[in-house]
């Protein structure tokens, strides 16, 4: 097979070892004879697997006894719709820090009293804004913690005067988070946990049942967490592969370990970027993201875009391409995105800037 290093911004890459765990499944899973795409989820073996995943969950992100995870299916854009349903009574603010805040943030509109509380659109959603007022009367205060197009991360759990609910689809396990903080932590497992088709909800159980409206049944959280995610079918598959992907992140050592390994890969990457005349990152340097790395070709260079590209891709670099919406280039530095990789891209920046001189 042709050797290729994927920055692919979800989904995205998965260590290889869970791969070939979900392939060798498929063919016998647990010794039952059954492709695990075929195995009743109302099976021992089957409730294992989710009461491992679950307790893995717990264990690496230390998630306290006052919260639980639940996986559903429908992405993570239909939890924006699961927040407004289960959390806003009279008043939320969002923090519009790009695509994915603003359309969390029209879910909610379409509910109720909804709105921005600060924005960072102005300079095309290049940083964290952070001069405002939280109001105390708010049900809770919405924030996405890493903007996966944008390439800016909120890095610390915020000491909040109000419910604090985040959406972590990009940073998930990407370095310890302080549960306790939030009351609803949520996203898809497609960018740093799994494969695309499951999400993962930490909610605060006590914070639950407090909202006047009808909830539909598979809206409404305490559904899934009475049920332990099992009030219908789970998206079996997706979840294997998670709790196979989480049973790699554990035996490296788990998020602590993983954070070294992050900062070590974005600081190569920012380096390069910042000591080489081709290119410029686009996010504020203090609101830099560790996940996805956004550049663009340094002034007076913007037509060697599309050449890089192709340079690149000869060399085996997979999904560097920015989103469509911002253009340049955009690597994604995901857990199982080995440091080898961000060394091979950095020798093809330097390859380029050699070629063009
Ligand atoms: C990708 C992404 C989403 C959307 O996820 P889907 O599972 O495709 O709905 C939401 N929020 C953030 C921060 C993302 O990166």
């Amino acid at each position: 097979m042709k050797k290729v290093h994927v920055f692919n911004a979800g989904p995205c890459a998965l260590p290889q070892v869970a791969i070939d765990n979900a392939i060798a499944a498929l063919k016998d899973f647990a010794g039952t004879g059954i492709p695990v795409i075929s195995v009743s989820h109302r099976t021992k073996e089957w409730e294992a697997v989710m009461d491992e995943c679950r307790a893995l969950w717990h264990e690496l992100l230390n998630i306290p006894d006052t919260h639980e995870v639940i996986f559903l299916g429908g992405g993570a854009s239909l939890q924006f719709l699961y927040v407004a349903m289960n959390f806003l009574e009279k008043k939320a603010a969002y923090l519009d820090t790009g695509v994915w805040a603003h359309k969390a943030l029209k879910e909610a509109a379409g509910l109720g009293d909804a709105y921005a509380i600060a924005s960072s659109k102005d300079r095309n959603y290049t940083y964290i804004p952070k001069e405002f007022e939280i109001p105390t009367d708010l049900d809770y205060l919405h924030i996405t913690t890493n903007n996966t197009i944008y390439g800016t991360e909120i890095s610390e759990d915020w000491d909040c005067p109000v419910p604090l609910i985040a959406d972590m689809s990009s940073d998930i396990m990407s370095r310890p988070v302080d549960v306790s903080k939030y009351d609803l932590i949520y996203g898809g497992a497609q960018k740093n946990v799994g494969p695309a088709g499951v999400i993962f909800a930490i909610v605060r159980k006590d914070a639950l049942g407090r909202v006047s409206r009808y909830i539909p049944t598979m809206l409404d959280y305490r559904t899934h967490l009475d049920k332990g995610s099992m009030f219908n079918t789970p998206p079996v598959f997706p979840i294997f592969v998670m709790n196979e992907t989480l049973k790699w992140l554990k035996g490296i050592g788990g998020v602590e370990a993983i954070e070294k390994i992050n900062k070590k890969k974005a600081e190569l990457l920012y380096a390069e970027i910042d000591r080489s005349p081709l290119f410029v990152g686009t996010a504020e340097k203090e609101d830099r993201s560790l996940m996805n790395v956004c550049f663009v070709m340094a002034p007076g260079c913007e037509a060697l875009q599309d050449e890089f590209l192709a340079f690149a891709k000869e060399r085996g670099m997979v999904g560097i391409k920015g989103h469509r919406s911002v253009g340049g280039f955009r690597a994604s530095l995901y857990n199982a995105c080995p440091l080898e990789d961000v060394e091979a891209l950095v020798a093809c920046m330097q390859e380029f800037e050699e070629k063009k001189k």
